[in-house]
């Protein structure tokens, strides 16, 4: 390889970051959320390197669950969007996979189904997310309407949380609230049914959303969300970095710019390093002048608009910066979440939206 830009991924940290999502509500179980290729980490390395430890991973659909069974990955899976068309529940059965129903129009596709084993079904609720689930007062109704198909097996209640990342606790609250009354109403026909709640912020943040199957994503990637006040970061350790080199250095005088319309000028005479990494590898043009970088482990700001393949750094007042030297991007040292900051983004966008052209190492 000799363009100079990848990701290396981390896959002891992964490890690492899973087992502290389980050790925090240790009476659950622990679904791996490998959807979009593991948040752009890669989806079969990190389910196989998960595979020995995760209760269950979750996609979104059932092309991203068959990717994970065709590299061996015979754990539970779990559908996220469920079925769009009523022939994936054909394998979704084959397979072993459970699916998410979160509309009439999956309900109505179960109702006419005949499956040779029947389906693990997870029930959403939209408790105050509305954008997936039945509504509350209607959950107890399609429930019982649910467990009398023959296509349908074990069920489990689910409901996903809006705000659990935000200081404000008011509409996790609502969420939660509205959560217990259903499962209490459904409890009362039908007692023992399996819920599940938490997504990372609330794993994280709120005790109370831990129930017997936690759903964390961005947490096993090494990345809090939670903003404000966080003392989570300090026991996750991010999983990819992203590295590049310098691959030229110049000195220019005070007054000129740097960069594609000349966006970043000189306050005085500045050193500015060169280096191989521009938004065609997965760096936010977004990105602002000011942005930190790391070189050599210290740290440098963006100046000038990010291109295609390169970025300009200021390293002025940084020793010796030289060709070659090694650039951090965002990693263990410089957190995405930090960068993402001056994007108007977060550390999730990222992660994920990291193009095919940079070249993904196994650490
Ligand atoms: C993506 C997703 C998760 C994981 O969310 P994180 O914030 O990454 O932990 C959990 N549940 C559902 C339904 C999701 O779509």
């Amino acid at each position: 390889m000799s363009r100079p830009t990848r990701i290396r991924i981390d896959l002891d940290a992964l490890q690492h970051n899973y087992q502290y999502a389980r050790q925090l509500s240790p009476d659950s179980r622990t679904i791996a959320v490998v959807k979009a290729d593991a948040y752009g980490h890669g989806a079969s390395d990190v389910a196989l390197a998960l595979a020995n430890s995760a209760d269950m991973f979750a996609v979104s659909c059932l092309e991203e669950a068959m990717d994970l069974r065709n590299v061996g990955i015979s754990n539970p899976l779990l559908l996220l969007e469920g079925c769009f068309h009523s022939d994936e529940l054909i394998h979704c059965s084959e397979f072993d996979i459970s699916v998410v129903i979160h509309h009439q129009h999956q309900v109505d596709m179960l109702a006419t189904m005949t499956l040779k084993r029947p389906l693990s079904v997870w029930l959403k609720v939209d408790t105050g997310m509305h954008r997936l689930g039945v509504m509350p007062e209607n959950a107890a109704e399609v429930f019982t309407a649910l467990k009398a198909f023959n296509s349908v097996g074990d069920l489990t209640l689910i409901t996903h949380l809006a705000s659990a990342d935000e200081a404000d606790p008011a509409h996790t609250q609502m969420q939660l609230e509205r959560f217990t009354a259903v499962q209490k109403q459904i409890a009362a026909q039908y007692p023992g049914v399996p819920a599940s709640i938490a997504n990372s912020a609330g794993l994280l943040a709120w005790p109370q959303a831990r129930s017997d199957w936690n759903r964390p994503g961005i947490m096993l990637y090494g990345l809090s969300p939670i903003l404000e006040n966080d003392d989570h970061q300090g026991h996750l350790i991010p999983v990819m970095q992203f590295e590049s080199e310098v691959i030229a250095v110049r000195t220019i005088a005070e007054g000129e710019s740097v960069g594609y319309g000349n966006t970043w000028t000189a306050q005085r005479e500045s050193v500015i390093a060169t280096v191989a990494a521009g938004y065609g590898d997965g760096y936010p043009r977004t990105a602002a002048s000011g942005t930190p970088v790391l070189v050599n482990g210290e740290r440098a700001r963006l100046s000038g608009r990010v291109s295609m393949d390169m970025l300009s750094i200021d390293v002025t007042d940084i020793e010796q910066v030289q060709v070659g030297d090694k650039v951090e991007l965002w990693g263990q040292r410089l957190n995405a979440n930090e960068v993402a900051g001056w994007c108007k983004t977060s550390g999730y966008e990222l992660v994920t939206r990291m193009p095919k052209r940079t070249p993904r190492v196994l650490d």
